[in-house]
C-alpha cells in the first residue's frame, strides 16, 4: 500500500511505469516469513473510501462517528473540492498503523482497498476518464517482488477480495468524479458537510433519514426502508442516489406528491409580494 504520493511519483506512474491489464502477470509473495513482514504498515498515506470506513467501523463494532474521530484525519483546505479521509497513523517513532500487530494486520478481513491492492496500483491516463491501467509499485522496503509466485493482476484482485470494494467504488466514483467537480464547481459548506455525513458517517446519516422529514419528502420503497435500518451497504447506496439528486440535480430520487405541492406552495409564498 502506498500513498507516499508526490507530484513526481504521479508523473513517473503516467510516463515511466509499465501499464498492465488484468491479464498481465507479475511475481510477488507476501507472508509472515518475509524479512520485511509488517514493515509496510507504517508511515503510509492511506485514503479511505466510504466502503473502507463502513467495513472497518463494523469490524471494530464502533460507530462511524467514533471511527472518524479515533482513526482518521480529514485535512481540508479552501481550494479543495472533495473531502479526503486518511487513516491516522500512530504518534510513535515509526508512525505505525493503529491496526498492525506482531501477527500482522488485526483487521485483515476488513483491511482497506489500498492495503488489499498493494503492490498493484491503478491510474487513469487523464483525469475524469473511464480508462484505467494497473501498475506494480516497487518500494525499497518491500522484498516480496520477483519471488517464485506468479499472479495475473486479475487473479491478485480476486485473491485479495477486492471485488465488493470495486463495485461500491464504481458507484462512489459517480459522485467523486462527477462532471460538477470536473467542470471546476465547488460545494458550499453545508453541502460539503452533507457529503461527508453520507459518505463517511453512515450512522449519522441513518439517524438523519429516520429522524428528519426525509422519508416524508422522498419516495423510498417500504422494503428498502426496512433494509436500511441495519444494512449499511444499502444505506450507502441510498446516500449515493440522494447526493446525485441534491448536489447535482440528477433525477435519482422521487419527491412525494404532497411534499412536492408543499415545496411549490412555500416557493410561491416566498416570491409573493
Ligand atoms: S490496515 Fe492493516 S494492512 Fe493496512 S496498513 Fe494497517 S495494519 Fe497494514
Ligand atoms: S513490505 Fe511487501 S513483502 Fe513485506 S510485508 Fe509488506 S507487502 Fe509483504
Amino acid at each position: 500500500m502506498t500513498g507516499r504520493g508526490t507530484e513526481s511519483l504521479k508523473k513517473a506512474i503516467l510516463n515511466d511505469f509499465p501499464r498492465l491489464t488484468k491479464e498481465d502477470s507479475f511475481k510477488f509473495r507476501c507472508s509472515k516469513d518475509v524479512p520485511c513482514f509488517n514493515q509496510c504498515c507504517a508511515d503510509v498515506n492511506i485514503a479511505l473510501t466510504p466502503y473502507d470506513v463502513l467495513r472497518m467501523k463494523n469490524r471494530l463494532a464502533i460507530s462511524s462517528g467514533d471511527f472518524l474521530d479515533r482513526y482518521t484525519i480529514i485535512p481540508f483546505s479552501s481550494e479543495q473540492q472533495f473531502p479526503v479521509v486518511l487513516l491516522r497513523m500512530n504518534d510513535d517513532e515509526r508512525k505505525t498503523c493503529p491496526f498492525v500487530t506482531q501477527e500482522g494486520c488485526s483487521i485483515y478481513r476488513d483491511r482497506p482497498w489500498a492495503c488489499r491492492m498493494y503492490p498493484i496500483g491503478v491510474a487513469s491516463p487523464a483525469e475524469g476518464t473511464e480508462e484505467k491501467f494497473f501498475f506494480v509499485m516497487q518500494e525499497d522496503v518491500c522484498q516480496g517482488h520477483g519471488n517464485e509466485k506468479t499472479w495475473t493482476v486479475g487473479s491478485w484482485i480476486q485473491d485479495q477480495g477486492v471485488t465488493p470494494y470495486d463495485e461500491l467504488g464504481e458507484e462512489f466514483k459517480e459522485i467523486a468524479l462527477n462532471e460538477f467537480f470536473l467542470k471546476g464547481h465547488s460545494l458550499k459548506p453545508s453541502h460539503m458537510e452533507m457529503l461527508v455525513m453520507v459518505l463517511y458517517d453512515l450512522d449519522k446519516f441513518r439517524r438523519f433519514v429516520f429522524e428528519s422529514s426525509f422519508l416524508e419528502r422522498f419516495e423510498v420503497e417500504d422494503a428498502l426502508v426496512k433494509q436500511i435500518e441495519d444494512n449499511d451497504v444499502e444505506l450507502l447506496r441510498l446516500g449515493f442516489q440522494w447526493l446525485k439528486f441534491s448536489l447535482f440535480g440528477q433525477q435519482t430520487m422521487k419527491i412525494r406528491e404532497g411534499a412536492a405541492r408543499e415545496a411549490v406552495k412555500s416557493q410561491a409564498g416566498s416570491t409573493s409580494p
